[in-house]
Parts: C-alpha cells; sequence; structure tokens
C-alpha cells in the first residue's frame, strides 16, 4: 500500500460500497421521468431502461427499481409478497434496501411506512394519501392471452380497440358462467386504457377504484411501467347483465384472528380438513392483539 494512501483516504473519504439505494443517480432520474409520464397518462404502459439488478428478473425488479429510484432517507419502507412480510422475496428486496441504503428504516406495518412494495396483494389496511403503493407485475400486457404480438397489441391500445378481450371475456362466460381470470382481472384506467393491476386477487381489484394513493406498478423483465394516480376510476372489464364478481369467503373466517371480511388463504391440514388465515400477515397480527375486533369463530 502506497505511503501517500491514507493522505487520499483522508481528502476523498471512504468510499461507499454501492451507491444509496444501489441504481447510480442517472438511472433513478431515468426511471423517475418514465414513472412521471406514467403518472401522465394513467394505464398507458411507458417503456423504459430496465437494469441489471442483483435478483433474478421475474422476483420483482420492476418494482424493485422503482421502490429504488424514489426512496430517499426519510423514508419507511414496507416489503410484502402474497401479504406476507415474511416471505423469501420480500425479506430478500427488503435486506437490499436495507444493506445498499442503510438510511432508509424497514417496517412489517402498513400504517408507519411511507413506500409499500408488493407482489401478489394491496394491504387490507386502506392507505393513505402520502403513502405510494408499489405493485410487481410478471406481464404487464393485458392483452397479452388474446394477442401475442407487442407491435399488434400497441396499436390495439393506441386506437382504443379492445373488441378481442371483451370477446374473450363473454366466451368465457358463455363456456364457464364465469370470466376465467382470477389474478390481474382486466381494468379500464380514466376510461381510455386497458391494464393489468398486476397479479392481485379480484378481492384487491375494487381498493384501486378512486383510491387516495399513487399506485406504480413495475415490470423489469418486460421493462415497462406503468400508474394509476390519486383518485382515477378504474373499473374492472365485465358485462351489464353479468357484474364483476369478487371471491367468496362467505362462512369462512381467519383461525388466528377470527376476521371474515379480509382476503383469506386455504391452509390445507391433511384429512381432507383445511383452515383459513389472512393472507395479510401484519393486519392479522393487528387484528389479534384487538380482542373487541375477534368475530366469534
Ligand atoms: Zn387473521
Amino acid at each position: 500500500m502506497s505511503a501517500t494512501h491514507p493522505k487520499l483516504r483522508a481528502l476523498t473519504g471512504t468510499t461507499p460500497d454501492y451507491n444509496f439505494a444501489f441504481l447510480d443517480e442517472i438511472t433513478k432520474r431515468e426511471i423517475r421521468r418514465s414513472l412521471l409520464k406514467a403518472v401522465a397518462i394513467p394505464g398507458y404502459q411507458v417503456p423504459f431502461g430496465s437494469r441489471e439488478m442483483p435478483i433474478a428478473r421475474g422476483w420483482g425488479t420492476g418494482g424493485l427499481q422503482i421502490t429504488l429510484s424514489l426512496v430517499g432517507p426519510d423514508d419507511t419502507v414496507k416489503v410484502i409478497d402474497q401479504g406476507s412480510d415474511a416471505a423469501l422475496n420480500a425479506a430478500n428486496i427488503r435486506r437490499l434496501v436495507t444493506r445498499t441504503a442503510p438510511q432508509v428504516r424497514t417496517t412489517t406495518e402498513t400504517g408507519t411506512a411511507s413506500i409499500i412494495q408488493s407482489r401478489h396483494r394491496i394491504p387490507e389496511e386502506s392507505l393513505r394519501a402520502d403513502q405510494l403503493l408499489v405493485l410487481q407485475v410478471p406481464q404487464p400486457e393485458p392483452l397479452r392471452y388474446v394477442e401475442p404480438l407487442e407491435t399488434v397489441t400497441r396499436e390495439m391500445h393506441a386506437a382504443g380497440d379492445y373488441a378481442s378481450i371483451w370477446v374473450s371475456i363473454y366466451e368465457d362466460i358463455v363456456r364457464d358462467g364465469e370470466a376465467s381470470q382470477s389474478t390481474g382481472y382486466p381494468v379500464f384506467v380514466n376510461d381510455r386504457y386497458v391494464m393489468s393491476p398486476s397479479p392481485i386477487p379480484r378481492f384487491d381489484v375494487p381498493k384501486l377504484h378512486r383510491a387516495p394513493y399513487l399506485t406504480l406498478i413495475g415490470a423489469g423483465r418486460e421493462s415497462r411501467v406503468y400508474a394509476v394516480p390519486p383518485h382515477t376510476t378504474v373499473m374492472p372489464l365485465a358485462f351489464e347483465d353479468h357484474p364483476f364478481r369478487i371471491e367468496d369467503f362467505t362462512g369462512k373466517h381467519c383461525a388466528r384472528c377470527g376476521s371474515t371480511d379480509t382476503y383469506l388463504d386455504e391452509i390445507v391440514l391433511g384429512n381432507g380438513r383445511f383452515i383459513y388465515t389472512c393472507s395479510d400477515t401484519a393486519f392479522c397480527k393487528q387484528r389479534q392483539t384487538m380482542p373487541q375486533n375477534v368475530q366469534p369463530r
């Protein structure tokens, strides 16, 4: 080691292993520009230069790039996967945020988070206008299963030509009595664009309608971001005589907190028996500590 090294170190300071929040500042600015466009055109898929991330594509890199481009030292981040803070994907993303942005706090409490990154769920607790919801989406194109070509789907969006997706829902109803899509149910945003709300269950889709908070959705592998700005109309595609329906949990309750009004996961016990628990583990824990809210079993 050179004798001058300590002097140089004194001049330059200690170099951190990573830039704050992993991404370099030019990348963050580019992603934020794409997000501004997404907010300006609700439901429109904006292409962005998706970066290589230290997690595999398809594991939430789109949502992660949004979170890391927006997070600041004053933020508190919550990450959930299928409603759980402890799931592998959520724990790894949270650890990456903590390691590369040590000033940022992380939490499992929905109410104290300023940024909530989620896969497959919107929290049960109503989000406020000062909170930001970031959703991970593997396939951002809601028309993909009726049209395989990207060049054609982009033309369909531009022309507002959604006949083929309406026909596909109609055919589902004729064949099965119900639209077949259980997660990522297509929605009309701001009466203009058909959008995939990410693979959230139908139960969560109505939460997006005129929500007071901003929702940002990112697809890393597909290099797309899109947004639902606050107070925007989000209507599931449905027919007047065959309205949109959410999952039916009638007669079921959470085995831990007794809840009858949350999205429930089925847990198989064997011998043909199963129980249900809240998918949102933080909300369930909160209810367990509030005995007055526990429903009779
Ligand atoms: Zn519960």
